[in-house]
Formats: structure tokens, sequence, C-alpha cells
């Protein structure tokens, strides 16, 4: 039989299946969890992230003493200058394995005195961008921070500060996934980047992202890795084999008339930072059966901050990546023996090993995020009529590589999707008096009672984060 004669009768059988589905309504059975057929060229990046390059990486970023961020600029062996030297050197031998497939910048800027900056200082970002082939504009970025400190005071530009966890180990995870995944294409753009300035107040990453505000930067995700090391004390602990993701749920921009919606139908759970942290969860669970990615309902954990923040606050989904146990002995500490216990963030407290399962559940985020289509946009549920059924709309993407949508629901005390119905894009009916928009209706399935969600769906599977929709009467 010709391939165009299997496609037809595959057409017709989906066809008939759907209608049947739209005949009994609620009676489709769904997938009790949106199934996905792993993709063998993620499954193949996932094996190539090496412990050994991260160690590599992690060694030469200890062996400048201290990367303080107030430290030497222009001594080729010791302070932040030469680490930044190292770094962009990295990414550039990168891209050159690649044919040059990496643009790999210096952005500096001069930071003013602020509290924790004593005199203005210049700043440096290291970013390597992977384009995106059929859909550069849109952009997800991995950024881990190369600044390091010795101990509370911040300004202590001289002491050692090795900061192998905190956070060598976040770049190191940057540089090994532009390694991994620049030998491939996406539809989307990757950013893989280290910044400066986080001990002193986040300012490099505010930097970046005020930039990218104002370019009007399409970042659909952002990930911070700080902290992903693995601490060596808490080798034996019993969840050992997870990373922490922690995805904020009420957007830190959100707006008083958004505010005030959201405290009328509910959705404190079901802002884009917390769709991202569910995805990677969900992307994890599939492609990563041993190590697993944890997702924590907060912004970040008690008292600390970290480079996704100034990310929130412009309207970027962005979560944070770290250990699942923090020793506060090797963090933010002077190099010193107390009492025959040794104090600093030295290299022997780090795990490779572990840091490269961290790397290799970014991996598994990004990839899926950058070989899906975009989510879907304007997602609405309408609310103006009072009815048992619920209707869903959103934009009809202009993505030629967008197979379908999927909608999903959970009852409004689950923590994750539970439920899942694939709607071909054959199929859609677009509103007669919304042009260029799709539409679901579950019959006898009221609003009320559950939470929805739409995302869209390439021909290969790869899926797009959900996306909530916002009520319209
Ligand atoms: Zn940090």
């Amino acid at each position: 039989m010709s391939r165009k004669f299997v496609r037809f009768f595959a057409h017709l059988a989906a066809m008939v299946l759907f209608l049947s589905g739209m005949v009994y309504g609620q009676k489709i059975k769904p997938d009790h969890t949106t199934r996905v057929r792993p993709d063998p060229s993620i499954k193949a990046m996932i094996n190539e992230v090496s412990a050994k390059n991260i160690e590599g990486t992690i060694r030469r970023l200890v062996s400048f003493g201290t990367r303080n961020t107030l430290s030497s600029q222009t001594d080729p062996n010791r302070g932040i200058g030469a680490a930044r030297d190292w770094i962009f050197a990295e990414f550039q031998r990168i891209s050159t394995g690649c044919g040059g497939c990496l643009t790999v910048e210096k952005q500096t800027f001069t930071q003013p005195k602020a509290a924790r900056v004593p005199q203005p200082v210049e700043i440096t970002n290291i970013i390597a961008t992977l384009r995106g082939s059929t859909d550069p504009d849109r952009v997800y970025v991995v950024s881990g921070h190369y600044d390091s400190m010795c101990n509370l005071d911040a300004t202590d530009t001289t002491c050692e500060a090795p900061g192998a966890n905190d956070d060598a180990s976040g770049t190191a995870v940057s540089l090994e996934l532009a390694r991994v995944m620049s030998k491939r294409k996406f539809d989307a753009t990757i950013i893989f980047m280290a910044v400066a300035g986080e001990e002193q107040g986040l300012l490099g990453s505010t930097y970046f992202a005020k930039q990218a505000a104002e370019q009007k930067m399409n970042i659909e995700a952002m990930f911070t890795n700080d902290i992903v090391g693995g601490v060596t004390t808490y080798k034996t602990a019993p969840d050992r084999q997870t990373i922490r993701v922690f995805a904020e749920g009420v957007p830190s921009n959100e707006t008083e008339d958004e505010a005030r919606e959201r405290r009328s139908v509910g959705g404190e759970n079901d802002g884009p930072s917390r769709q991202l942290g569910r995805y990677i969860k969900e992307m994890a669970d599939i492609y990563s059966p041993l190590f697993k990615a944890t997702l924590v309902y907060r912004r970040d954990r008690y008292g600390r901050g970290g480079d996704h923040i100034p990310f929130l606050e412009r309207g970027v989904a962005a979560v944070r990546f770290t250990e699942p146990h923090e020793d506060y002995t090797h963090q933010h500490q002077s190099v010193k023996m107390v009492d025959g216990k040794q104090y600093g963030d030295l290299l022997e407290f780090v795990y490779f090993a572990y840091i490269a399962n961290a790397a290799r559940i970014n991996l598994i985020a990004l990839a899926n995020l950058a070989l899906a289509p975009a989510k879907p946009k304007e997602v609405t549920i309408m609310t103006g009529k009072l009815t048992n059924d619920t209707e869903l709309i959103w934009h009809a993407s202009p993505d030629r590589t967008v197979a379908g949508y999927e909608v999903v629901w959970r009852e409004t005390t689950a923590p994750f999707w539970t439920h899942s119905l694939r709607i071909p894009n054959y199929f859609f009916v677009a509103r007669p008096n919304v042009p260029g928009f799709h539409s679901y209706t579950f019959k006898e399935m009221s609003k009320d009672n559950y939470f929805f969600g739409v995302r869209a769906v390439d021909r290969h599977g790869h899926k797009s984060p959900v996306v909530y929709p916002r009520p319209e009467r």
C-alpha cells in the first residue's frame, strides 16, 4: 500500500474516533497522562552529557582563586577577568567545533555604585546564541553565574572564593549544554549564558533581562542553575537522585487588575512559571526515570534569590534549579578549618556525576521546548453564558510545524495536569465570529469544576508548555 493510502486511512480513522468522541462528549477516554514517544535525538544528547567535561570546567573556574565581581579584571591567572576570558574562549571553542554555529558575545556594562558595589565596576555577561532554524525569534535562556564570594561580605576581593558549587556548577551546565546541543538544530533559539554580579545583587542577569525587554526579545523561558553541585556531604540522602525546580505560582509582574481577576476565579497555581515547572517535571519523568525533577511551589528558598528573578519581574516564565540539600558550611564561607571541620565552597565538596544529571534535566526540558512549537496565544475560556459546557478558544498558530493542539484538565485541587485530549489541526472549526481562532467545547463539563489549559503539538509529538486561559465574557 502506498504511503498516501496509509495516511488517508489514518486520517479517516482519526476522524471517526474524533467525531465519536464529540458525540459522546466527555465520555471520550483521554490519556490519563499526556503520552510522548521519547525522541531518539534527545535520548542521544542525554547520553552525550559528560561528567568529565563538567569536572574540567569546575576545576578550571576554581583555579582562578576568586571570581569576586570586584576582583582583578586584568590579572591573567587570578580573579574574575581571567575567568571571564576563559569562559568566553570555551564558548568560542565549542562554536568552532560546530562550524561557527554559536554567536559568542561579551555583554559588558558599567555598574554604578550600589549596596554591594563600593566603586563603579565593569560587569561582563558571556552570551552564546544558537539560532533557531524555523522560529529564531522565540528564545530560551539557560544561565549560571560565574562570579563567587567567600563570606557574608561580598565586597572582599582578595580572599579565596573557589565557588565550586556556587556557582561554577551552574556555569559548567551552561557550557556543557552548549557543547552537546550546538551539534543539533532546533526550531527556536537557545542562549547559553554565564553572568556575573549575582552575589552583588543579581546585577548581570538584571542587565541582560532589561536589555532583552527593551529589544522586545521574546524569551519564552529562562532557567538559572545555581548551586547544582550535589554537595558530597549529602551523598547518601534518600532523595539524592533529584533536583529542585523552584517555580512561582502568581506572576511577580501581575497587575492589580490581573490580581483581582485571579482572586475571583483562582489560578494562583497556574502562572506561566508554574506551567514551565510542570513541563520540566513532565519531560524529566519521560526521559529520566532514575533522576527526578522535584517541583517546589515557590519562587526561591527563604531569604535567598537568584538570576531568574529579574526575568520574572519582566514577565518571563523562569525557574531556578538547585540541589535538594544545601550544606551552608560550603556556601558563602571563607576557606578555613574550625575544630577539625573544613569550611568553604571547595572542589572536593561537589559531585560531578550529580551535576551531569542536573545538566541532563535541563537538556531534556530545553530540547523539548526548542523543538516544539510555540505556546498557543490568546488562550481564552468563555464565561459569558451560564452553561455547564466549557468553551476554550485560542489563536490559530501560523507556525507550520503545529500538527494540532492538546487540551488538558485536572481537578482544581490536583497539582499536575491529569487528563488530556489531542485535537489534530484539521478538525478545527474556526469560530465564525472570531476569524483566525480555534475552539473546543467540552459538553456537560463545567469550567467551574476543573482547571483547563491548551498546548501546541508538532507531528513528532514535541509539545509546548500548557497555557492557562484568561476568562472572557
Ligand atoms: Zn549562587
